[in-house]
């Protein structure tokens, strides 16, 4: 902008006045008994092919018309710089503004010829201020987002159940405020690449009806100081102007990475530039205001406890890797639009895919329908699909987990198995609100939900029960498989056990021996390890005595990857 100066953008602002001046005469929208609609319903209409022709206005703000029809249509103009270019690209014919009212052509030439003028000028200053252009550009707003919405997001159902309040709050925030409620500004979405993320992120902008701006964290950091907080800002700007929407952020890490986590030890002024930038942007914008910011990360752990805080990304949501059903429902999904052939079998076929993400199935059938195409066929069929999976796993990065050992499977079906039934047999209280052997972004090889019930005070005994069933895993592991076979798996169980019994011992002055004499040293960790060893061994001969439930459970868990309470209840009861 240095090359035009204070006094060049001050002629170059009067200029555009005296130029608004004249439009405002000789212009008006033309909007005679046409009828309102939301401007979600707008969106739905654009996306559903309906709309022919839109006028971007001022005053009542859009028109439009449909396809086969005389009625003229208003809907309110968000004044999303972005909508535009969607319309555009929806292949919609859109003019800005206005239709003539009077006067000739010879009349406005003038004030034509001073608009391009204005453009030529407007070109060259964005070239001259290069940065401030490619912020611009970093900045992809996506209306026609709102086309996605929950019904093509397959499975993921305790995902969608927490987001359902957001879309509503979006959809209209005086509700919520009305009650005072304080609803989250932001969620972060985490888990493995490919699990649907993105397109949680866009169903959610589809279903409440408002515009999806999506910008990657890595898009922040890799430029000079300064230009990274520069484009949160702008990001920010764009939302507000289109009123309600949903700012999408994916690799949020790239930007939150924890200070101690980061690579270069002295810090990173721009990571720390941008993210102040998305946190003051965050702290700022009105409650009720309807903008909610949706973040993206596989790396949980690694994130700045700064984003995490109340008023900030306080709603963080796991979508894990699909189970068999869910496997089953995204392939459904993909399939609805592929001619199939009788005999290919998406059960099968679900069963197959062990560890696949949604992008992956996705990409499965993708493949199988150009082989399909490619030979002429007139559906896809088994052949097909072979062909696209021996690509898929060889491409994929993670082919070790895809073509994943059986045996590993087995072990940590009875290790998760183990688990569920001490618990069901120990802590009846507690609720096993789900048991699944696929691995989550923080169980390592399956996991197993146990939810406590909520009190002030536990028991000794149900602090001995608590330590079995941490137990349970490594102990269902050794009775099936032999001492010698035992795994890594269990390490996180039994770094909880060290630390539950060491406070039963040292803080609760629980253990008979040492009393309510308080000491650490020698004779407390003899103690501590006298606990756990005879713990185990009580751990090992209550699943010894239910050896047939529990290779029921973990028969049930090869076979169906997740299991709920209830078929948990059952499986015991059996
Ligand atoms: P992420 O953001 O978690 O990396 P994406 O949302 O980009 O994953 O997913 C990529 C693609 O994979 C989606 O566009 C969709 O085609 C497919 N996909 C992933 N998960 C699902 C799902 N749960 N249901 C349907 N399709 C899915
Ligand atoms: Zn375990």
């Amino acid at each position: 902008m240095r090359k035009f100066g204070k006094k060049g953008i001050i002629i170059i602002l009067a200029a555009l006045a005296v130029a608004a001046g004249a439009l405002a005469f000789f212009l008006t929208t033309d909007s005679a008994e046409a009828e309102f609609v939301a401007y979600s319903e707008f969106l739905e209409w654009v996306s559903a092919g309906r709309v022919e022709r839109a006028v971007l206005g001022d005053a009542p703000e859009i028109t439009f018309f449909v396809h086969n029809s005389e009625s003229t249509f208003e809907t309110t103009n968000p004044r999303n710089p972005a909508l535009k270019e969607a319309l555009l690209l929806a292949g919609i014919a859109v003019s800005e503004g206005a239709t003539l009212r009077s006067g000739s052509i010879s009349a406005i030439l003038p004030v034509l010829l001073m608009i391009a003028m204005f453009a030529l000028v407007f070109r060259a200053m964005n070239k001259a201020g290069g940065r401030g252009a490619m912020a611009l550009n970093a900045v992809a707003a996506d209306v026609a987002a709102s086309g996605v919405n929950f019904a093509d997001v397959a499975g993921n159902d305790e995902a969608k159940d927490m987001v359902t309040d957001v879309v509503d709050f979006i959809k209209n925030p005086a509700k919520y405020e009305e009650f005072g409620a304080r609803m989250p500004r932001g969620i972060i979405l985490h888990g493995p690449p490919g699990t649907g993320k993105t397109l949680m992120a866009r169903a959610i902008a589809g279903e409440a009806g408002v515009p999806f701006y999506a910008v990657s964290g890595s898009d922040f950091v890799q430029m000079y100081v300064g230009v990274g907080a520069q484009r949160v800002r702008e990001l920010f700007k764009k939302a507000r102007e289109s009123g309600r929407a949903v700012i999408f952020i994916d690799e949020i890490d790239a930007v939150g990475k924890t200070r101690a986590s980061g690579g270069n030890a002295g810090g990173n002024d721009e990571r720390d530039q941008t993210l102040n930038a998305l946190l003051t942007e965050m702290s700022g914008f009105d409650a009720a205001s309807g903008i909610i910011v949706i973040a993206a990360t596989n790396r949980p752990d690694t994130l700045d406890e700064a984003l995490l805080r109340p008023g900030r990304f306080d709603r963080q949501i796991e979508i894990g890797l699909p189970d068999l059903a869910g496997r089953r429902r995204i392939l459904a999904v993909h399939a609805e639009n592929k001619p199939l052939e009788n005999d290919l079998d998406l059960n099968i076929l679900a069963k197959q895919t062990v560890f696949f993400s949604g992008a992956m199935l996705e990409n499965l059938l993708n493949e199988a329908a150009i082989y399909a195409a490619k030979q002429g066929k007139k559906a896809i069929g088994q052949k097909e699909v072979d062909a696209a999976y021996y690509t898929i796993v060889a491409g994929s990065e993670k082919k070790d987990r895809s073509g994943i050992k059986e045996q590993e499977r087995r072990i940590t079906a009875y290790h998760e198995g183990g688990h569920a039934l001490a618990t069901k047999l120990l802590l009846p209280a507690n609720s096993v609100a789900k048991i699944t052997i696929i691995p989550s972004t923080k169980g390592a090889g399956g996991f197993c939900l146990n939810l406590p019930p909520d009190k002030m005070y536990y028991t000794k005994s149900e602090l001995q029960n608590q330590a079995m069933t941490l137990l349970a895993g490594r102990a269902a592991e050794e009775i099936v498989f032999g001492a010698e076979n035992i795994t890594t798996g269990a390490s996180n169980d039994i770094q909880r056990v060290n630390a539950l019994i060491r406070d039963f011992v040292t803080k609760y002055g629980m253990s008979n021996t040492l009393g309510l004499a308080i000491t650490e040293g020698e004779e407390a960790d003899a103690e501590c390890r006298r606990q756990i060893a005879e713990l185990y061994a009580k751990t090992r001969e209550l699943l010894a005595s239910h050896r047939c439930t529990l290779d029921g459970i973990a028969a049930a868990l090869l076979e169906r990857e997740s299991l709920n309470e209830d078929e948990l209840d059952a499986l015991i009861a059996a």
